[in-house]
């Protein structure tokens, strides 16, 4: 499966303006070809793009016309792992009919294919804006939980770090699930053939014939280089990938990966999703909701979408896949009577199956913003602003590390930290994150209105444990970025600006909390029977409905969340190809 062609241009706005107005059939081939060429964007590349964008254009245009009653597949979501399920599933059977719903619009927009603004999609149509709760562990702070709604969901709009699990989180997987398929051997196996990675070959760790694009940070920011010689002075461990054998390891510090290529982000849209748009079994529908699913008794048939002359009904021959994300597929397991019984009832639907952990086991990784620097002289970000970043244990005696450190080259704050301290707008961060939250929170439902966003009650910090992990990663943070290392680059310390001890640091680390929107865990695998799916990802008690997606995960794995889909959409993909 080759990706689609990549291009470095002098004007990339304008460029993803015409693949927009392209792929939207506003304008016709001539007409983008014409207006690159006026505006200085010629080669070779440009007319590959225009192809394979307008065979997209064309073949999409016409399974609209064709919208047929019923599908083989139907797949909820075009995120991180349902586009690298329906790449894998639409090239596996080319006879297998895949209808693909995708709630959000395409990802043509300029502050998608720019990853140095990635964080001007939040809050925009592009972004579910949801909002975990005030809770007392977060000291009555409600914290913004955005996530992606757009054709290749989070990874159209996050930060583009490619970051593998640990061993141990794989480990815990195949454990929980009972099923070694999903254990470290096999997952590096299916990274081996994921990846096309960039930097120094490695055959054991890397692969580079698969459709991801990832490299090492480019032209990284000076403040990385600082950083790992700081670490280094410390004696923290320096690696020279921040994936591969790191995942066998403590932790360590290195340049991160990112899918970035020649400065345009390539999502796991772009990645795997895209090269089969132009396939005739693969029908994808933009700015389409699905508001339930169907049944006959405890069979799934098919899903109901939003419409503008009511709902409308789909059949899935085969099988409904959920790939919806870590708060959207929980929800709309429970808008379809799959749930908790008495919290179904007091909404007024009707339960299929009593599942009371739906929603429930609610993980993410929280992000301190922060401890941050005034710079000598201020240099401008690079790539998505974060270049470089180490994991560390706070605790010698746990099977991989909780603390991520990572160097953001903006002055990074939460609402509280930033109104406290107003840091100047040149200065840069180096954020404790916590990455094995102990803390579990639960989503309910706000009502029975597929319209309604549910209720995130994150319980953040609810946890002791998870208070002093932060503190330990903030004082670490403040060794490193006070360390001589980085004197080139520090005027003064912003915040905290002095040692921390007791309730000042418990507060500091409440006061600061946001997250890296890694939403997860709220239909968790398990063989047990509580479990909301098995290991094959059906969804138990019910037949021809599984889901795919950051819900599953019984333990959110120890780093950014992208890859970990990317490894749940593939093995999705082998389950029904190949029945493993
Ligand atoms: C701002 C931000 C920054 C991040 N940074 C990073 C990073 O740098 N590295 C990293 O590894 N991870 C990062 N993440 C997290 C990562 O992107 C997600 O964990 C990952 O994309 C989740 O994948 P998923 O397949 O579970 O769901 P998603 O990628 O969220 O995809 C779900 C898709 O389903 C669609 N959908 C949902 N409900 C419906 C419905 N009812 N009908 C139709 N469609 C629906 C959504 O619109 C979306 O497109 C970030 C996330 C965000 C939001």
């Amino acid at each position: 499966m080759e990706p689609i062609s990549p291009l470095g241009t002098p004007d990339q706005s304008l460029l993803d303006r015409l693949e927009h107005a392209l792929i939207a059939g506003r304008i016709s081939r001539r007409g983008f070809m014409r207006a690159a060429a006026a505006a200085g964007l010629a080669g070779s590349s440009l007319h590959v793009l225009a192809d394979e964008l307008d065979a997209i254009r064309a073949n999409q245009a016409e399974r609209a016309r064709k919208l047929q009653a019923t599908y083989d597949y139907i797949v909820v979501g075009t995120g991180s792992a349902g586009s690298a399920l329906v790449g894998r599933l639409a090239a596996a059977r080319p006879n297998a009919s895949i209808l693909v719903l995708e709630a959000g619009d395409w990802d043509t927009a300029p502050s998608v294919m720019d990853p140095s603004v990635w964080f001007t999609n939040l809050g925009t149509e592009r972004d579910w804006k949801d909002v975990a709760i005030a809770s007392t562990s977060t000291n009555n702070r409600a914290i913004p939980e955005h996530m992606g709604r757009v054709v290749g969901g989070g990874s159209s709009i996050n930060a583009t770090i490619w970051a593998r699990p640990f061993k141990a989180d794989l480990e815990h997987w195949a454990a929980e699930s009972g099923d070694k398929a999903w254990g470290y051997e096999h997952g590096l196996s299916i990274y081996r053939r994921v990846e096309n990675w960039q930097g120094t070959p490695d055959a054991r760790y890397r692969g580079k014939s698969g459709p991801v694009w990832c490299q090492p940070a480019a032209n990284p920011h000076p403040l990385a280089p600082a950083m790992l010689a700081a670490c280094r002075s410390l004696n923290l461990p320096v690696l020279d990938d921040q994936n591969g054998a790191r995942e066998e390891g403590s932790g360590g510090f290195a340049l991160m990966n990112q899918i970035i290529r020649d400065g345009r982000r390539q999502s796991m849209a772009r990645s795997y999703l895209y090269p089969v748009l132009s396939r005739k079994n693969v029908t994808l529908l933009v700015n389409t909701h699905v508001d339930r699913l169907t049944f006959a008794g405890n069979r799934a048939t098919g899903v109901e979408i939003a419409s503008a002359s009511g709902p409308r009904r789909v059949q899935a021959r085969s099988e409904v896949i959920l790939c919806s994300g870590g708060i959207n597929t929980p929800k709309l397991l429970m808008l379809s009577g799959i749930g908790d019984e008495a919290q179904l009832r007091s909404h007024g639907i009707k339960t299929l199956v009593h599942a009371p952990e739906v929603g429930q086991n609610f993980q993410d990784h929280l992000l301190h913003g922060g401890c941050i620097w005034e710079p000598k002289e201020h240099i401008p970000h690079r790539n998505s602003a974060a270049n470089a970043a180490g994991f560390v244990k706070s605790q010698a005696s746990f099977d991989s590390p909780d603390v991520n450190l990572v160097q953001i080259e903006l002055p990074y704050a939460s609402d509280v930290v930033g109104k406290r301290y107003a840091p100047p707008n040149t200065s840069w961060a180096l954020c404790a994150g916590l990455v094995a939250p102990k803390s579990r929170g639960e989503l309910r439902l706000k009502s029975a209105n597929p319209a309604d966003r549910p209720i995130v009650d994150a319980r953040f910090l609810s946890h002791p444990d998870d208070v002093k992990a932060l503190a330990y990663g903030i004082e670490l943070a403040r060794d490193i970025g006070n360390s001589a290392a980085m004197r080139d680059y520090v005027k003064r310390e912003v915040a905290p600006g002095q040692k921390l001890t007791g309730l000042e640091m418990e507060n500091f680390v409440r006061d600061g909390a946001t997250t890296y929107f890694h939403q997860a865990g709220t239909c968790r695998m398990g063989k047990d029977d509580k479990a909301v799916v098995d290991a094959k990802l059906r969804v138990n008690g019910v037949k021809n409905l599984r889901i795919a997606d950051s819900s599953i995960m019984p333990r959110i794995a120890s780093v950014a969340t992208m890859a970990s889909c990317v490894l749940i959409g593939e093995r999705m993909a082998e389950i029904l190809t190949q029945r493993s």
